[in-house]
């Protein structure tokens, strides 16, 4: 939008070039991530920058980016020897899982169990997946699987308001959006969502407890971002992946690593790319790490 001719003019009109007092780009990732594939504008942000006065500082914030992402957002935006400042997005408090795929029945049955036995005192949890047709089907999975308990109270109108799960994909209606965003960030009975990449950014909710991918995404950096999502309140949480055999030709070659690594730690094998993640400055105990670490402790 900024780079249409109108804004292009507005901001080089005297009033925006004395009264500009910064640029902050946050999410920065998505620039490189989304700007070479379909958002082709958010790789001409350097462009907005070019056309603020020099004096302009930038700021460009994100919870993931490796050393050469930094490098290649530093060159898009066109920061000259930008101050760094880096934390490696590992959050002691997030345990991780990998799991097999067998079926949404065989994998997601023991959710359903839970969710009819726990109803609103199930932990948040979202289940993301690489495809809106897997969401549709994991979503009707949970509706007919749980029939009239599907609402609270059972057998409620089935709306967004009464439902103890709920769908969110791009092509989810906007109100519905705003509704299911709400539900999840304030109390409400509303326990889990099956979504696309679509939910997340910008949705901050303090105490979902668990992130299962059903499916992995396409690399390491989304995964970090996608389970981040989970305790945001520094309590016990767990990120659980499900990887689908059919959509690994999509997965890169670190993730693939990811996926079929049956000996190392999962936390060190995530964040080992990540500036300042150090090993030993970073680890946690066995029990609370991944389900590699705790497998090796108990024998
Ligand atoms: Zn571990």
């Amino acid at each position: 939008m900024l780079l249409k001719k109108h804004y292009r003019r507005l901001l080089c009109s005297k009033t925006y070039q004395v009264k500009i007092k910064g640029l902050v780009i946050d999410e920065a990732h998505t620039i490189k991530i989304w700007g070479s594939t379909f958002r082709d504008s958010l790789e001409r942000i350097g462009e907005v920058r070019s056309l603020l006065p020099s004096s302009v500082p930038v700021m460009a914030l994100t919870a993931t980016a490796t050393h050469q992402l930094r490098l290649d957002l530093s060159r898009i935006i066109g920061l000259k020897n930008p101050v760094m400042i880096v934390q490696p997005p590992c959050k002691p408090n997030l345990m991780y899982k990998v799991g097999n795929f067998v079926s949404i029945e065989a994998n997601f049955t023991p959710v359903l169990d839970n969710l009819r036995r726990e109803r609103a005192a199930y932990s948040r949890t979202i289940i993301y997946c690489r495809t809106m047709d897997d969401c549709a089907n994991l979503y009707l999975f949970f509706e007919r699987g749980l029939g009239r308990d599907f609402t609270e109270p059972p057998g409620a109108p089935n709306i967004s308001k009464f439902r103890l799960v709920d769908m969110f994909t791009s092509c989810t209606e906007m109100a519905v959006k705003n509704q299911i965003v709400t539900a999840f960030t304030t109390e409400s009975n509303l326990r889990i969502v099956c979504a696309t990449v679509a939910f997340g950014m910008g949705v901050d909710c303090a105490n979902v407890r668990v992130i299962i991918h059903f499916g992995a995404p396409d690399d390491l950096e989304s995964y970090i971002q996608e389970t981040g999502r989970a305790g945001r309140d520094n309590l016990p949480s767990q990120a659980i992946l499900f990887p689908k055999k059919n959509a690994m030709r999509f997965v890169n070659r670190e993730m693939r690593a990811y996926c079929y690594n049956y000996s190392d730690c999962r936390r060190n094998l995530l964040f080992i790319n990540m500036e300042g993640y150090k090993r030993e400055l970073h680890s946690v105990p066995p029990d609370s790490c991944c389900d590699i670490c705790q497998s090796n402790n108990e024998h």
